[in-house]
């Protein structure tokens, strides 16, 4: 299933973010596609603060993988979806950007058992550049560039996201 959201400004896409953010319960691997500039990064930003990591969120330049902790205790999560599931334990948040980096690079962290724990989530920018990595039945979002300040982006996935501009 292919859903699509329009968005108009970056304020809307971290949004999209957060509340993608309200429907992982761990062990995800969110893969975001798209040219330079299309807004995987303003995505990556929402997302990490809806799953309650607290920033200030540098992005990877410097090391092939940043690794955060989730801080913020999920019942006071704003997110209904969540407190109601006991069984949310994502504790840790993996931030990769795969524009410059090799597959085999990637693999030789520890990948496998990363994307294994069941407590953490993986966010990969430039996932198709290192698609051979990527699990089966990971989470693939398109984000494309439609004008100055107008993105698309749309999920092939199955998770239900109430958003709402
Ligand atoms: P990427 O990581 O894909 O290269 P970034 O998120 O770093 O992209 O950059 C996106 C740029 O586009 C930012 O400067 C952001 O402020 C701007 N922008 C304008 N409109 C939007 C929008 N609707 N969604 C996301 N970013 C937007
Ligand atoms: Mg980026």
């Amino acid at each position: 299933m292919q859903k699509e959201f329009i968005t108009i400004n970056y304020r809307q896409t971290q949004k999209l973010g957060e509340f993608l953010a309200g429907e992982l319960r761990g062990g995800e691997v969110v893969c975001l596609s798209g040219e330079l500039g299309a807004g995987k990064t303003t995505f990556t930003q929402g997302l990490l603060r809806g799953l309650g990591v607290k920033g200030p969120y540098s992005s990877p330049t410097f090391v092939i993988m940043k690794e955060y902790q989730v801080k913020i205790p999920i019942s006071k999560s704003k997110y209904p979806n969540k407190s109601q599931n006991s069984e949310f334990k994502i504790q840790n948040v993996f931030h990769i950007d795969a524009y410059r980096v090799r597959a085999d690079d990637i693999l030789g962290l520890g990948w496998k058992e990363i994307v294994e724990n069941k407590n953490n989530v993986v966010i990969i920018e430039w996932a198709e550049r290192v698609e051979k990595i990527v699990p089966k039945g990971s989470l693939w979002i398109k984000l494309e560039w439609q004008g100055d300040k107008e993105r698309k982006i749309a999920f092939n996935s199955k998770y239900q996201i109430n958003f709402k501009p």
